[in-house]
């Protein structure tokens, strides 16, 4: 699932590849922007913001926001594509690459002097020149009723968390999901999510327990029913989210997170 070094590794390879060239070809294959046509335009860069993409053509930007499925792919302009051509919903080209996006949730161009009106939400950039720890502490501590794992994952407080790295920081902070944030230790919640997030940003498997090997990278994320690597006591999973439509999978050591009393599971 794409998080905020997801993005931020995409956009830094996009970067890499784009800044600086001509496009060659501008395919985007979403009805509102199916005309829009940059070719002949030059690429100035390509930035994350939290989980938003942003690739920035003259007067344009191309806004992308991966969502659940979605990636970007760097492929030189003969080689195969590793996801089926019917999932692509942007093409642009330059004369030495070709970026893909897939399956998209969010695809649009706007003008750029109109992005904040798409980002500019958004709390401080885990991944981003603005990282101010001291205002995402601020933010996440505007509403300290919130249990702390909704509270992270909440865009406006802090940029880049997304579920994995919410269950994940909730298990090595010792806190259970639904502890109410203002009863959490922010100051380190923040640093080590700033922490977590820098340590993955530049590999392609994301791992929070240190060990890159299949199935070991996760401390409680996705591991329902299995033993804690810690204490051994069974994982439990719930769902948790601000509004009974948004709700996250929520995992959690029962012994390693002492619950609160609004405990998710009575
Ligand atoms: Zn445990």
């Amino acid at each position: 699932m794409p998080e905020g070094d997801t993005v931020w590794l995409s956009a830094t390879n996009l970067n890499a590849a784009l800044a600086g060239a001509v496009l060659t070809r501008c395919d985007i294959r979403v009805p509102a922007f199916a005309t829009v046509d940059l070719t002949g335009q030059v690429v100035d860069e390509v930035v994350s913001r939290g989980k938003h993409l942003m690739m920035r053509i003259g007067e344009y930007s191309i806004h992308s926001h991966l969502k659940m499925e979605g990636s970007w792919h760097l492929y030189r302009p003969d080689s195969r594509w590793q996801r089926p051509e019917w999932q692509a919903r942007a093409i642009i080209g330059t004369d030495d690459w070709m970026a893909v996006g897939f399956s998209l949730g969010t695809l649009e161009v706007i003008n750029r002097s109109d992005e904040d009106q798409v980002i500019g939400h958004l709390g401080p950039d885990l991944l981003g020149p603005d990282w101010d720890a001291s205002l995402a502490a601020e933010r996440l501590l505007r509403d300290p009723a919130v249990p702390v794992f909704v509270a992270v994952l909440e865009q406006r407080n802090l940029a880049g968390i997304g579920n994995v790295y919410a269950n994940e920081l909730c298990f090595l902070s010792g806190v259970h999901p639904t502890t109410p944030i203002g009863q959490v230790d922010v100051a380190r919640i923040v640093a080590l999510a700033h922490r977590l997030i820098h340590a993955n940003k530049n590999r392609s498997t994301r791992s929070t327990t240190g060990d890159l090997r299949p199935k070991k990278t996760d401390w409680v994320y996705g591991r329902k029913g299995q033993p804690c690597r810690r204490c051994g006591t069974t994982i439990r999973h719930s769902t948790l989210g601000p509004t009974p439509l948004i709700q996250r999978e929520v995992y959690w050591c029962p012994r390693c997170q002492p619950s609160p009393e609004n405990d998710l599971a009575g």
